[in-house]
């Protein structure tokens, strides 16, 4: 049993049972025998066993929202998006069954085909920054392909997963087809990867268990979408619209806490403009509304352990804090949003995720120097360009080496565009119109008709 804690009030809420590595190994068998029959279920049914379980998810959005309120601490105004996003991506896949087409292909003496190929039971691993989203980003398009899920939430956020499959079961989703498993890493993850009869892994989560689970799948040349860390550069220009530049700022960065790994933790700004940009930053910082995150006013809530937040006080330690927002007193695992001045692109805090409310900034002088800061790091995942001139946004999102870029706008995730990261930051890309493709192989089939 292990305790699921309120990161508000630092209370215990609930127990969960681990799933012991006997118990992953049925699962596994089970979801494989299940397999079977769920990719010979006709393409318009799964389609509409889809956008039954959507529905359901619908019908329960209030309720998911609270518990993830409770066991993640998000604000209440996140964690409804959150569900509203897990219903929005079951329902954009449900269209997928009937439009997964193949290929015909001219050849000589007969008829050539392609076929997607669902590749069986897919291990989805889910940290616990994102529990619903991220959960949804990979069991959605894999069941809409024809494959079976087993899944492992995070310890510290089981919750809403362990919903989710009730909420499955409940809009018809057949047994077995999509199965939660809660437990260890290191027991049911490392399960997902080193069992044969799981084709594929969805990791979310580091870069340092990620390039481990990497390696662990090579020996099976089992199939894998890495979803890692980051550490993304919001490059703000002298010629941008600087009080909606600074305005915004907070929000892309300290939303969910900075729980985030698209979280804008680098504010590179112009020289000529550095100055005043601090100045409109500041109290936009000061008035972030961090409280508890079941009040419909919250912006922020708390992190999600003690020891996450005791991580994040290690990086403000020693470097020289601009300002810092509020943070309420009292239980819970508070930490106040805090800009921290970097002296050069080689302090601790400009370089490491710190996946917490912490930003640094830096002046830059042009273009070019702004481009090899936004690069000088292992990560790619996002980014976001604040400048006027049309050209110079164009140039300089070609040049950020990130799989997502906003200009004027910190926007990342829309269920229907492709989301991912370049370099350590990930492999593949999710949602959007081809991430379906990486839950099945291509087969091609060549028919002779000669007589
Ligand atoms: P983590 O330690 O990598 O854990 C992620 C998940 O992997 C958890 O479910 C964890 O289980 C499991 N796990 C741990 N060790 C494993 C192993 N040896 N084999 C298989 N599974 C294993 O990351 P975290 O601490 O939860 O989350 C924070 C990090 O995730 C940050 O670096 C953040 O940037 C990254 N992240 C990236 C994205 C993205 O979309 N790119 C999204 C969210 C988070 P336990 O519950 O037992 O730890
Ligand atoms: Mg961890």
């Amino acid at each position: 049993m292990s305790e699921v804690v309120d990161p508000a009030t630092g209370e215990v809420v609930g127990r969960v049972a681990a799933t012991s590595a006997e118990e992953v190994d049925a699962a596994i068998a089970r979801a494989d025998a299940a397999f079977v029959r769920w990719r010979a279920v006709a393409p318009g049914e799964r389609a509409r066993v889809l956008r039954r379980f959507a529905a359901v998810v619908d019908a329960h959005l209030e309720e998911l929202a609270r518990l993830e309120v409770r066991n993640s601490g998000h604000t209440i105004g996140n964690a409804r998006w959150e569900a509203g996003n897990v219903r929005d991506v079951l329902d954009y896949y449900a269209g997928a069954p009937e439009r997964l087409t193949g290929r015909q292909i001219p050849v000589p003496g007969g008829l050539d085909v392609t076929f997607h190929e669902p590749l069986g039971v897919v291990g989805v691993i889910v940290p616990w920054n994102f529990p619903m989203p991220i959960a949804a980003w990979g069991f959605a398009p894999a069941l809409a392909a024809g494959n079976t899920v087993v899944l492992k939430p995070a310890e510290l956020t089981p919750l809403t997963a362990l919903r989710l499959a009730e909420l499955a079961r409940e809009a018809g989703v057949p047994d077995d087809v999509f199965t939660v498993l809660p437990g260890a890493g290191s027991v049911v993850g490392e399960r997902f990867v080193t069992h044969p009869a799981v084709r594929k892994v969805c990791f979310t989560g580091s870069t340092e268990v990620g390039t481990r689970i990497m390696a662990g799948c090579a020996a099976q040349v089992k199939r894998l979408t890495l979803e890692l860390g980051g550490k993304s550069a919001n490059l703000v220009f002298a010629d941008a619209d600087l009080e909606r530049a600074a305005a915004t700022a907070p929000y892309a960065v300290f939303d969910n806490a900075g729980q985030d790994c698209c979280a804008r933790s680098r504010i590179l700004v112009q020289r000529p403009a550095y100055d005043r940009f601090l100045e409109l930053l500041e109290p936009a910082v000061r008035a972030l509304r961090v409280e508890d995150p079941a009040r419909e006013t919250a912006e922020m809530g708390p992190l999600i352990s003690a020891a996450q937040r005791d991580r994040v006080a290690g990086y403000v330690e020693g470097a020289n804090v601009a300002f810092a927002g509020s943070r309420p007193d009292g239980p819970g695992f508070w930490y106040a949003p805090t800009v921290l001045l970097a002296d050069s692109p080689a302090d601790r805090h400009w370089r490491e995720e710190i996946f917490g409310p912490v930003v640094s900034v830096l002046p830059f002088d042009d273009e070019a120097d702004a481009i090899r800061l936004a690069n000088d790091t292992e990560y790619g995942l996002s980014g976001s360009v604040w400048t006027r001139d049309v050209g110079r946004a164009v140039r300089v999102a070609r040049a950020v080496e990130a799989g997502n870029l906003s200009v004027n706008s910190h926007s990342s995730v829309r269920y229907w565009t492709p989301f991912g990261g370049m370099k350590r930051s990930g492999l593949g890309r999710e949602l959007g119109p081809d991430a379906l493709h990486a839950f099945t192989d291509v087969k091609n089939v060549f028919i002779a008709t000669e007589e």
